[in-house]
């Protein structure tokens, strides 16, 4: 009989693992896979606030697909997928389509606006090596601009929407970006404001308390200024409107305020919240028994029924169930359920400082810090080796 084609959509997080989990686990023959990425590089999404503050480089935040699957066991196709059409077993590329008899959908989610009038528009988003590239040059541009335009502070105003994890872990790398920004234009460092505004009461709503305190602190004495308890409810040209009616004016707004799902599922019509389908114990999107979607896209409950953030951690675990029930369908096997085991939160707050949650234990400072890089470390080592280590890791 006919050999079952699987098609992999996206190599983030959940993708890449996928990919490279069936690739060891398919005999020869067994199955063809084919990996589909806009880009012909995986990029680690977790490290894009450094390259977007200018703090890193953007090319050690991504690596060649081709360098992590054997073109001998997997297809890959770089293109971008522009239709999904679950009951015809089918996805239209930009150039040409695919049949398959099993999807991954890991397309990753997409910046989540909440209808805030003008944040599509006029906010930045860290997202991708090209956001981020982007935001390093619009960044260092506005240095440049100020120095034609000395009464244009708000060329030196940065606001940040949201202090989630993405919110705090930038602020701590555009903080320390902006002493070196501020010796190489001739900028006197207190001109220079970085903002973060929350809405919720505190940063990092639902995070530890005491460790949210540090993190502030941290930041604070780097000159990040809080506007907790604060929403923004318009971007425009000029900067942000908050809740309260109050104008700042900016030429930098980054909006990290949230993320949601891919818009293709919603245009595919699959039921979604935000975005993302509720997928089963089985990791499947409900009604299609060959739709397995992971990471961004997907929602998973915890016992509590409440869904676990979006993270690569969780998008990795997928991964590896996800492969095995490919495994298993094909050959005629029992499918495995999905278990989350959180190995805990680590979030950079620039140079040498971070704060983290790992097992029971709280860690902050230098400790952190090292921690955050064991775990960087640690992800090239899954999806590259040593090899990969050496090349891409940062000690
Ligand atoms: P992604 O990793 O987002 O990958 C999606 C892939 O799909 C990309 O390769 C993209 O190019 C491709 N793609 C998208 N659209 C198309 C299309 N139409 N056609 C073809 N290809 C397409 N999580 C943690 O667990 N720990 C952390 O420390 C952490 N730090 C973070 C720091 C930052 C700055 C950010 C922004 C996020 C961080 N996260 C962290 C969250 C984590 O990055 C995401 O949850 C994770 O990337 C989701 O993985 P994914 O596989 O769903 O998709
Ligand atoms: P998030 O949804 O976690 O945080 C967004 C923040 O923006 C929230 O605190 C929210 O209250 C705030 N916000 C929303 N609307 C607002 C408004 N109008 N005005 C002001 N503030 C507003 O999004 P994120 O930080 O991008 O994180 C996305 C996912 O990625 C999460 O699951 C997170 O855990 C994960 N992540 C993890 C790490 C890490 O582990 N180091 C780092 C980054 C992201």
């Amino acid at each position: 009989s006919r050999i079952p084609r699987i098609v992999i959509l996206g190599a983030g997080y959940g993708g890449i693992v996928t990919a490279i989990r069936l690739q060891k686990e398919l005999n020869y023959n067994e199955a063809d896979v084919t990996l589909v990425n806009k880009h012909d590089y995986h990029y680690i999404t977790t490290h894009l606030h450094m390259p977007a503050a200018g703090t890193d480089n953007p090319e050690n935040a991504r690596v060649n697909i081709l360098r992590l699957i054997d073109e001998f066991k997997i297809d890959f196709v770089k293109s971008t997928v522009t239709q999904i059409r679950p009951q015809e077993k089918k996805v239209l590329l930009e150039e040409g389509a695919l049949s398959y008899d099993y999807l991954v959908v890991g397309l990753g989610g997409e910046p989540e606006t909440f209808g805030i009038p003008g944040m599509k528009e006029y906010a930045l988003s860290i997202r991708s090596i090209n956001s981020v590239r982007f935001i390093r040059e619009h960044i260092e541009y506005q240095f440049a601009r100020f120095k034609r335009e000395p009464n244009r502070k708000d060329y030196l105003t940065f606001i940040v929407g949201g202090a989630g994890f993405t919110g705090i872990e930038f602020v701590g790398e555009l903080a320390d970006r902006i002493p070196p920004l501020c010796k190489e234009f001739d900028v006197d460092p207190s001109l220079v404001k970085i903002y973060n505004i929350e809405a919720a009461p505190t940063a990092l709503p639902g995070f530890d308390p005491e460790l949210v305190e540090y993190a502030m602190n941290v930041l604070r004495n780097k000159g990040v200024t809080f506007r907790i308890s604060t929403a923004i409810k318009e971007c425009t040209p000029d900067g942000v409107i908050l809740a309260t009616g109050e104008q700042l004016k900016a030429a930098t707004v980054v909006w990290t305020g949230g993320v949601r799902g891919n818009h293709m599922l919603d245009e595919a019509g699959f039921e979604t919240m935000r975005g993302r389908i509720k997928v089963d114990a089985k990791l499947r999107a409900p009604g299609y028994d060959n739709v397995y979607v992971l990471g961004d896209c997907s929602i998973v409950m915890n016992p509590e029924g409440r869904p676990y953030p979006p993270t690569a951690q969780i998008s990795m675990q997928q991964a590896g169930v996800c492969a095995h029930n490919l495994v298993a369908s094909i050959r005629g096997e029992r499918l495995k359920d999905f278990e989350y085991k959180s190995k805990g939160t680590v979030a950079s707050l620039g140079r040498g400082e971070a704060i983290g949650i790992v097992g029971t234990r709280k860690i902050k400072g230098s400790v952190a810090a090292v921690m955050k890089k064991v775990i960087d470390v640690r992800y090239l080592y899954t999806i590259g080796g040593l090899p990969l280590v050496l090349r891409k890791g940062r000690f």
